[in-house]
């Protein structure tokens, strides 16, 4: 500034009688910056206040087109606004776009530009610009904060059909950030329908009440979903005390909205759940006391929810059982997740019941320690007397088997002993050992005493194998032996029978290389071969063929007993294989046996750690196999030792 152009000291004239030199020195002094640009958009005038603003001299930035020194980013922006206020006579418009300083920051700028170019005064563009640097600074930092806080502000100007938002707002309602102003069309689109009369009558209301005030509404977003919100707001009054304006803040409830909802909704299924459950929940404190308990100890102890709470259900528990309880509860206490425990209580009605109860732990979050027992409750009354009904059953079972099995294995004995006198004297009577018997007909009844005492014998030993199974009395003593001479053996003993029906009947070694010996008892080997043998030859009608194969298997030996006789319906096998079972249809077979032939075998097989299958069809023949151990239990392949 020049000293000319320097207000005079001590003029006290009015401003309008004053001077040019007046208007100068105002202009000086102003904090506005004044700026005139020429037809083409240059610099011509800058006030003294650019110093200010851009720490240069007024001349400095003079004959640049205006909008070369804004920033790179508000550039093109800026010079579509100056030609289009070149263009237009007389136009007025506001702009904002930043300058540099000579410090090497960026002043954010306000303009008010006007056309005057026709003003013969001015005769140019004049731009009255100020710093708000600092003010887009706190606007900025609002916009962090509204960002960050999550919420948005509004302002509904009196006047205006509907309110401007907030960038931060506008994100929030899924609107692109730059739409400011909403139409009334457009807040009524996004408002719910349902709250629309709500929302209007509040903002009517401010009309005669101008107080502060909350509203909750649903905004729907671009996807068509609705979000809730809740907005804080108060009217602004003017001098005139009406309403000028309503600012106010929206906050998006939706998510802590939701969270209650839910919350709420699964505390309400729980409650559902405990009252019609018939399981009983109950909430423990750490002492045992009842904090709540479910209707269901209605139907189950006949008592109250009410009657319960505050008790301990160790008060109510069985005498027997208070011990166990009570290690339980100490157990939990002392940090088992959960524990299950069967016991009795005492009901209404002075009789204890049956209860099942599984007992968690809930921790204080903080200290880890226990501030309550869950225990979910149940009935087992039913189940209980079931469990001793089927005990006593089971007990009854037993004793009376172990009765039977001494009954037989004595009746046995005692039949014996006469039997063999039957079967030695008819012998000699057959034999005719002390001379003639006289008529021809003692001769036929002498042999028919002798076959039937021997059957007889047969069947008295079978029951009594059997019952000696069945009592475990069965004694087994395995060794090594050579099935191919015992298979002999027992093949001789049924040979007079299969040769009377002119069978055909072989043994075959299927693996002669591998061996076949077995680690077997001999006894009960060469019984079970009898038995097959003997069945096989039964069953077998004249011509038919009978052959044993043995057969190495990696841990055992295979015995299979094969024959071409009239077979054996699958579905009779299992049965056949329990004692005393025969095939129902006689008919079919018009041979006599006990019935315990098969179940013997199987018993004596799987004593000696072997296993029995049948397998067969009616016409078809019939394979019985055997498969017993090749080695000492301890010295098989794959057997763990210990
Ligand atoms: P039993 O021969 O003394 O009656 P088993 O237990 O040995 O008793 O046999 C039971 C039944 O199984 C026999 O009555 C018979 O019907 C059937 N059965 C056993 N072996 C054969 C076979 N090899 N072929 C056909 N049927 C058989």
């Amino acid at each position: 500034m020049t000293d000319q152009e320097q207000p005079a000291e001590g003029d006290s004239a009015s401003p309008h009688m004053r001077g040019a030199k007046f208007f100068e020195a105002l202009l000086a002094n102003s904090g506005d910056v004044l700026t005139l640009l020429d037809g083409q958009g240059h610099y011509i005038y800058h006030s003294a206040a650019i110093r200010e603003m851009m720490g240069i001299e007024p001349e400095d930035a003079l004959g640049f087109f205006a909008a070369d020194i804004v920033h790179a980013d508000d550039r093109d922006r800026v010079t579509d606004r100056i030609h289009y206020c070149l263009a237009n006579r007389g136009v007025r418009l506001s702009e904002n776009f930043r300058l540099p300083h000579i410090d090497g920051s960026w002043r954010w700028v306000e303009a008010d530009v006007r056309n005057l170019l026709d003003d013969p005064d001015i005769q140019g563009v004049l731009v009255v610009s100020r710093d708000v640097t600092s003010r887009r600074r706190i606007e900025d930092h609002f916009s962090i904060a509204e960002t960050t806080a999550g919420f948005g502000t509004y302002r509904w100007d009196k006047g205006c059909e509907a309110p401007a938002i907030s960038p931060a707002l506008a994100r929030m309602l899924d609107l692109p950030e730059e739409a400011e102003e909403l139409s009334d069309a457009a807040m009524y689109e996004l408002l719910h329908p349902d709250d629309v009369e709500r929302v209007s009558t509040t903002f009517a209301s401010l009309e005669n009440d101008p107080k502060p005030f909350s509203l909750a509404m649903r905004l729907r977003q671009q996807d068509g979903s609705y979000r809730h919100f809740v907005s804080h707001g108060f009217p602004e009054i003017a001098t005139n005390n009406e309403i000028i304006s309503v600012v106010g803040i929206m906050d998006d409830v939706t998510e802590s909205l939701n969270t209650e909802l839910s919350l709420k909704r699964t505390a309400e299924e729980y409650r559902l759940i405990a009252d019609h459950a018939h399981d009983m929940f109950a909430r423990h404190a750490p002492d045992g006391r009842v904090n709540f308990i479910s209707p269901a100890i209605k139907e189950v102890l006949g008592y109250t929810p009410e009657d319960a709470v505050g008790q301990k259900m160790i008060d109510w528990t069985h005498r027997d059982d208070k011990a166990m309880v009570e290690q339980k509860m100490e157990d939990l206490r002392n940090g088992a997740e959960s524990v299950l425990m069967t016991f009795r209580l005492w009901n209404a009605d002075g009789k204890f019941v049956w209860l099942e109860s599984t007992v968690h732990r809930i921790n204080d979050e903080q200290t880890g320690e226990m501030i309550e027992a869950i225990a979910i409750t149940r009935d087992i009354s039913e189940r209980k007397e079931y469990e001793q009904r089927l005990l006593d059953a089971r007990q009854k079972a037993e004793t009376a088997n172990r009765t039977k099995s001494t009954f037989l294995a004595n009746m046995s004995h005692e039949l014996r002993t006469p039997l063999n006198a039957v079967i030695g004297f008819s012998e000699i009577l057959k034999r005719k050992m002390y001379g003639p018997l006289g008529d021809e007909v003692y001769d036929e009844y002498a042999n028919l005493i002798h076959e039937s005492g021997t059957h007889l014998l047969d069947l008295i030993n079978d029951i009594l194998d059997m019952s000696k199974v069945e009592a475990g009395k069965m004694e087994i003593e395995p060794e090594f032996i050579d099935m191919v001479e015992i298979v002999e053996t027992c093949m001789r003993f049924v040979e007079a029978k299969s040769e009377a029906k002119n069978q055909r009947m072989q043994l075959n070694l299927l693996t002669p290389d591998l061996g076949n010996s077995a680690y077997a008892d001999v006894r009960a080997t060469k019984q079970i071969l009898i038995n097959l043998l003997s069945n096989a030859v039964k069953f077998t009608g004249e011509g038919g063929s009978i052959s044993v194969d043995l057969q190495s298997l990696p841990n055992g030996l295979e015995i299979s007993v094969c024959d071409s006789g009239v077979g054996i319906d699958p579905a009779d096998i299992p049965r056949l294989l329990r004692p005393f079972e025969q095939v129902a249809d006689k008919s079919s077979q018009a041979e006599e046996g006990s019935g315990l032939g098969l179940a013997l075998t199987k018993s004596l097989t799987e004593l000696q750690g072997g296993a029995f299958r049948l397998e067969s069809e009616r016409g078809k023949g019939t394979n019985a196999i055997v498969t017993l151990p090749s080695a000492h239990p301890d010295l098989q392949t794959g057997s763990a030792r210990a």
